[in-house]
């Protein structure tokens, strides 16, 4: 049985003292159930993340560098986000994909990287609504799938989140998250043999609290990547609750 993961990915939002008091509120109201909450933040918020999270709650980076350490400016290592208590980085999320020009190419890297170091790389793929509209869905993510991991081991998670439904309260529905859960598992499988068991795929695109427990109801989608609705504790507990 595979634990679920609620992952929350803040993008570019809160400050390190905001960070501070979301995390002082979720400790107050959180209440442990058998699904791991992780929280993707911002790399100057992770210190005090890691000072005030509720115990169990894992800390994320949303982005990590390609690159060990040198002349990068700008960029986060693998090795700082382990140092600072990281234990996921996010990798390819759509919006990195389109804004900074990241290839699968460069996603692999990344991932690799992050595994290099003891980090665990949540791989994000998806299709957009130009695709999906041809029915194009499968293909093309597993196609995405199979450049964003080249040279990446077992030890990842894979978020399906299609980029028409990101951030646009449209929602795919249960049918869809399955769909291409069951295709990247089958994937995952092919590349990875009975290592593919344990690997979670989550579903990313609107989940909030009433509609997160039909989505991640199917057998191969293991949680949820959640952007707009993780920044309210309200709206956390209500997920972690109904997940
Ligand atoms: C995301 O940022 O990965 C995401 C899925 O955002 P939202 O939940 O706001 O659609």
């Amino acid at each position: 049985m595979i634990q679920n993961l609620l992952a929350l990915n803040w993008k570019m939002n809160k400050t390190p003292a905001e960070a501070r008091a979301w995390a002082e509120e979720l400790r107050g109201k959180l209440t442990a159930n058998d699904t791991e909450l992780a929280v993707m933040a911002p790399a100057v918020a992770l210190a005090s993340l890691a000072a005030h999270l509720p115990p169990g709650v894992a800390l994320g980076a949303q982005d990590v560098s390609a690159h060990e350490s040198g002349a990068y400016t700008g960029e986060t290592s693998a090795a700082m986000l382990v140092d600072v208590g990281a234990k996921y980085a996010v990798v390819g999320h759509s919006e990195r994909r389109e804004y900074h020009h990241e290839s699968d190419a460069d996603v692999a890297a990344k991932a690799r990287q992050a595994q290099a170091n003891g980090l665990v790389p949540i791989v994000c793929v998806g299709e957009g609504l130009d695709v999906r509209e041809k029915g194009e869905q499968v293909a093309y993510t597993l196609g995405q799938l199979e450049g964003s991991l080249v040279g990446v081991g077992p030890e990842v998670v894979i978020a399906y989140e299609p980029v028409w439904a990101i951030g646009t309260g449209k929602t795919a529905t249960a049918d869809d998250a399955e769909e291409l859960a069951a295709a990247i598992r089958d994937a995952l499988i092919e590349r990875y043999g009975s290592d593919a068991d344990g690997i979670r795929i989550l579903y990313g695109g609107s989940v909030k609290p009433d509609n997160i427990a039909t989505l991640c109801a199917r057998p191969n989608v293991n949680g949820a990547l959640v952007g707009g609705a993780s920044l309210k504790v309200p709206d956390v507990i209500g997920m972690n609750d109904a997940l």
